[in-house]
């Protein structure tokens, strides 16, 4: 009963973190932006630190008392700048959304112009789209991936940069699974002297543990946020050189955000140490092993998998050329009845009337969980039978009482 504190408190709270926490345990967890923090990380966000309001920077707060909490940022900033190797990094980010803000706001005017991916190729809702504060402000343009091979089409990012003279190129993406050429990317940045972010929202782990090619010191400014495969818990950083520090500062504080949250920063602190470790690296081989023994299996099973494989955490199920009443919506609502939480998302020339054509799965939180290679046959099973079964409530049911038996024996949470 690790909630009793919350639930004598307020009993509807406490128990429905208590039915999440069995959520968590009993379902798998394979929402690809997602990951499950260790037990230090959570520790570390619970504490006393929620009580300051630290508005600045270490060695500048405006408030005084601050030197533990300035040790604690500038600890999470010595770990953060070794591990991606940067000149200067920023943790005070609330999310990734918001340094991708800071990023636009220290170099850009109303009205410049963006060239980012498509949103419906994957690029994210922050780079310019018109559901974004970034699509009001400034002037955006798309680049698209291949719609066959589903590599980026660097001639098409090239063609549009030649045309309409960005400001600002924007990489890295929530739907990608494979290798990005960040050299290239740079390359076109250069011709058309625009400003090049690379987002690593979803990759930062991955270059952390260097199993993934870096864009920092490629790219002017790199951000992320540090819950996705770098498992530091809720919140967003900023990696640029010193050239760029203090206007990626100014515009984080006092431009965009207030104090920054102390508990969350100590989480990063936390988290980041422990990516510092020879396990962390073992970790990531083996979420890129079940990820690609997954799509294999999947495969097997008659699935399409866009690309046909991945380089990374993410295998996208395909489903453009799936029957009638198997779309990314149905799918996505068959999944999660049968105990599999993933999400759907769009896929380039959709086919389908929900606008949805593909299924993301992740392997980061099943894999903090303890599955290994070998069982990454019974996960593509159920994925499998779900899908089969899309209409049929009472197999999906099945299902979901099998990976429940499935998660108690093959789950053994890291501490
Ligand atoms: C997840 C993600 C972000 C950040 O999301 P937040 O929820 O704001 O932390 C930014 N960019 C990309 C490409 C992402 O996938």
């Amino acid at each position: 009963m690790p909630y009793d504190l919350l639930t004598s408190t307020d009993n509807a709270i406490g128990d429905a973190i208590e039915r999440e926490h069995q959520l968590q345990r009993r379902n798998l967890m394979m929402i690809a932006s997602e990951n499950e923090a260790s037990d230090a990380v959570k520790r570390a966000q619970g504490t006393m630190l929620t009580n300051r309001n630290a508005l600045g920077y270490p060695d500048s707060r405006l408030y005084p008392g601050s030197q533990h909490i300035d040790e604690i940022e500038s600890l999470a900033i010595a770990y953060a700048e070794e591990l991606w190797s940067a000149e200067h990094v920023n943790v005070q980010p609330h999310s990734g959304s918001l340094a991708n803000l800071a990023v636009y706001l220290a170099v850009l005017n109303p009205g410049d112009k963006i060239l980012a991916l498509d949103p419906q190729d994957g690029g994210h809702i922050t780079h310019g789209s018109d559901h974004h504060v970034s699509g009001e402000l400034y002037d955006t343009e798309f680049y698209h991936l291949d719609p066959e091979s589903g590599a980026i089409d660097y001639r098409s990012l090239e063609e549009r940069a030649d045309r309409i003279d960005p400001d600002l190129i924007i990489s890295g993406y929530s739907t990608y699974p494979r290798e990005i050429d960040w050299q290239r990317i740079q390359a076109i940045a250069n011709r058309t002297n625009a400003y090049h972010l690379a987002d690593i929202a979803h990759l930062s782990g991955l270059i952390a543990a260097g199993r993934f090619p870096s864009p920092v010191g490629i790219a002017d400014f790199c951000t992320s946020s540090t819950y996705k495969t770098i498992r530091a818990g809720r919140g967003g950083m900023i990696l640029c050189d010193h050239a760029y520090a203090e206007a990626v500062d100014n515009a984080l504080f006092p431009m965009l955000q207030g104090g920054a949250t102390m508990s969350n920063i100590a989480g990063k602190a936390i988290g980041f140490a422990e990516a510092r470790t020879d396990a962390f690296k073992t970790y990531i081989d083996q979420v890129i092993a079940n990820a690609r023994t997954l799509s294999e299996a999947l495969v097997e099973r008659g699935l399409e998998i866009f690309t046909g494989g991945t380089d990374t955490h993410i295998v996208l199920i395909d489903l453009r050329h799936a029957d009638e009443g198997r779309s990314g919506r149905d799918v996505e609502h068959a999944l999660e009845k049968a105990g599999i939480i993933a999400n759907r998302v769009s896929l380039p020339h959709t086919q389908h009337a929900t606008n949805t054509d593909g299924i993301r799965l992740g392997t980061t939180s099943i894999t903090a969980n303890g599955l290994e290679t070998r069982h990454m046959e019974h996960v593509a099973d159920f994925i499998a039978r779900a899908i089969e079964n899309v209409t049929n409530d009472s197999a999906l049911e099945t299902i979901s009482q099998e990976i429940t038996e499935f998660t108690e024996t093959a789950y053994h949470p890291s501490p």
